[in-house]
């Protein structure tokens, strides 16, 4: 899979059999919705949609951002703000094909995320710790 934002050729990272594509130039990470799926089904989430109709149903947030272009079906995809201060924009494919997050993203969610113990039902936990484990906690 060709990196969104840079065009490098992204790496497959497989942690605890979930897969996500990481590039090496520009930090960036793709989250596969099925590999999503899959990852908050192994983490004991009971309503995995949830997750995914917070994220794809929101309003596409206001930036000056450049737009990426989903690497599965090559659309704009659209920001989705991820609430607090600084605000977290990710990139999302309208098509639902998955989720982009870039480079200094992934840090900024678990930094912000990082001494809140998420519950359950907070669909948003599973997801952090485990991004937490591949990429490490930021310093
Ligand atoms: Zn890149
Ligand atoms: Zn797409």
């Amino acid at each position: 899979m060709i990196c969104p934002v840079c065009k490098y050729a992204m790496i497959v990272v497989e942690y605890r059999n979930i897969e996500l594509d990481y590039c090496h130039n520009c930090k960036g990470a793709w989250f596969d919705s099925g590999e999503l799926d899959l990852l908050l089904k192994s983490q004991g989430l009971e309503e995995p949609k949830a997750f995914f109709d917070d994220i794809f149903n929101s309003q596409e947030a206001a930036s000056s951002e450049k737009k990426r272009k989903c690497p599965i079906c090559g659309r704009k995809m659209k920001k989705t703000a991820i609430d607090g201060q600084p605000e977290i924009l990710i990139d999302t494919c309208r098509d639902k094909h998955g989720l982009w997050f870039d480079g200094g993203e992934v840090a900024q969610l678990i930094k912000r995320l990082a001494g809140e113990h998420p519950t359950k039902h907070d669909s948003r936990g599973p997801v952090i710790s485990f991004l937490e484990e591949v990429f490490g906690a930021p310093q």
